[in-house]
C-alpha cells in the first residue's frame, strides 16, 4: 500500500505545486454529459475525442488492475498570462506557448515521481499521462480535490487559478488516505469568462463550443481565417485572463516553466520575415513547434506558401 505522505512529498519534490489522490473507479456520472456534448458536434474537428470512450470513463481499461489515480498540478502562469495591452493590434500568443512544450517537461517529473515511489515499493505497476491520453483529468482533479471547473471549463486551483497543467498517475496500488472531492464551485455570480470570450465559445454547461473556440482552431487541424481568431495565432487566453482566480494567483515557481521568448516583442512583420530555421531554433522547443511556421504566418494574416494574400 502507497502512503498518500509520501506520495505528496514526491510530487512536490518533482516539482509539482499540488498533488492529489483518489480511488480508481468508472466515472459514469460523466458519461450521458460526454456522450451529449460529443453528439451535440461541439467536439467539432476533435475527432479522437469519440474513439476510447469506454477508456476515458474507466481507468481500469488503461491500467490493469488500477486502484488510484494520483492528479498532479503545476503552475504555468507569467507576465504573459495578465492578458496583453489595451488596444494591443499586435499577434497575441497564449502563455503556456511561451514555454518549453509541458508534455516532456510534465511527463518527466511524473516519471520520476514514479520511479521513486517504486524504489518503496517494487511491485508497483502503473502510467503516467498527460494529456495526450483518453484520460478525464480535469474530472480526476476534482475527485482528488485539486478544485472545481470553471465556467469556462478550465479547472481552477484555489491559490493557483487556472493557469495550472496536470499530470496523472494511474497505479494498481491503494493509497492509505484519499482526499475527498472538490464540492462545489467558487465562481458565485461570476461569469467574466463567459462574457470576454470574443468567439462565444462557452456553453452555459461548462463546456465549449470547439468548432468556436480560438485555442482548438489554433492548434488543432482545421484551417481557420485570421478573422476568427481575434488576433490570436496561437491559443487564447481571453476566458483566463480576466478570471479574479487568476488576478490573484501568484506566477509560476518552477523554472520549468520560465518563458523562452516574449509575444509582445514579435510584431507581424517579424513573423512574415522568419525563415524555417530561425522558427526551430527560435521556437523549436515550444508547443508553436505543433503548429509550424507556415501556420503560424497564416494565422498572423500573412502571406502561406500556396501564396495567398489574406
Ligand atoms: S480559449 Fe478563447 S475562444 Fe476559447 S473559450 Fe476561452 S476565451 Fe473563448
Ligand atoms: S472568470 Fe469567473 S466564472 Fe469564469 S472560471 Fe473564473 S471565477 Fe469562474
Amino acid at each position: 500500500m502507497l502512503s498518500e505522505k509520501e506520495i505528496k512529498k514526491c510530487a512536490r519534490e518533482a516539482g509539482f505545486d499540488r498533488c492529489g489522490v483518489a480511488p480508481s473507479r468508472p466515472l459514469e456520472e460523466h458519461r450521458s454529459r460526454f456522450t451529449e456534448w460529443l453528439r451535440g458536434g461541439f467536439s467539432s474537428t476533435l475527432t479522437y475525442l469519440e474513439r476510447n470512450v469506454e477508456k476515458r470513463l474507466d481507468p481500469s481499461r488503461l491500467v490493469a488492475g488500477a486502484q488510484s489515480v494520483i492528479v498532479c498540478a503545476v503552475s504555468y502562469r507569467n507576465a504573459i498570462s495578465g492578458g496583453y495591452p489595451e488596444g494591443w493590434n499586435g499577434p497575441k500568443i497564449a502563455s503556456y506557448a511561451c514555454a518549453r512544450d509541458y508534455h516532456d517537461v510534465i511527463r518527466g517529473m511524473l516519471l520520476e515521481m514514479f520511479e521513486r515511489l517504486r524504489a518503496a515499493e517494487p511491485t508497483l505497476r502503473g502510467r503516467v499521462f498527460v494529456d495526450t491520453a483518453p484520460v478525464l483529468e480535469k474530472a480526476w482533479a476534482v475527485e482528488a480535490g485539486l478544485g472545481w471547473i470553471g465556467r469556462n471549463s478550465l479547472l481552477v486551483v484555489p491559490g493557483l487559478g487556472s493557469f495550472v497543467l496536470l499530470g496523472e498517475l494511474i497505479v494498481d496500488s491503494e493509497v492509505d488516505r484519499y482526499d475527498q472531492p472538490y464540492c462545489g464551485t467558487g465562481c458565485g455570480s461570476c461569469w467574466r469568462c463567459v462574457e470576454s470570450c470574443p468567439a462565444g465559445a462557452i456553453r452555459p454547461d461548462r463546456t465549449l463550443d470547439t468548432s468556436r473556440c480560438i485555442s482548438r482552431l489554433t492548434i488543432e487541424r482545421g484551417d481557420p481565417e485570421p478573422e476568427q481568431l481575434h488576433g490570436w495565432i496561437f491559443g487564447c487566453d481571453a476566458c483566463q485572463s480576466v478570471c479574479p482566480y487568476n488576478r490573484s494567483a501568484p506566477d509560476h515557481r518552477s523554472s520549468r516553466f520560465d518563458p523562452v521568448y516574449d509575444p509582445r516583442q514579435i510584431d507581424r512583420t517579424d513573423w512574415a520575415a522568419f525563415s524555417e530555421e530561425e522558427f526551430d531554433s527560435r521556437f523549436g522547443a515550444t508547443p508553436l513547434a505543433r503548429a509550424g511556421l507556415e501556420r503560424m504566418k497564416k494565422a498572423c494574416g500573412g502571406e502561406n506558401k500556396k501564396g495567398k494574400i489574406l
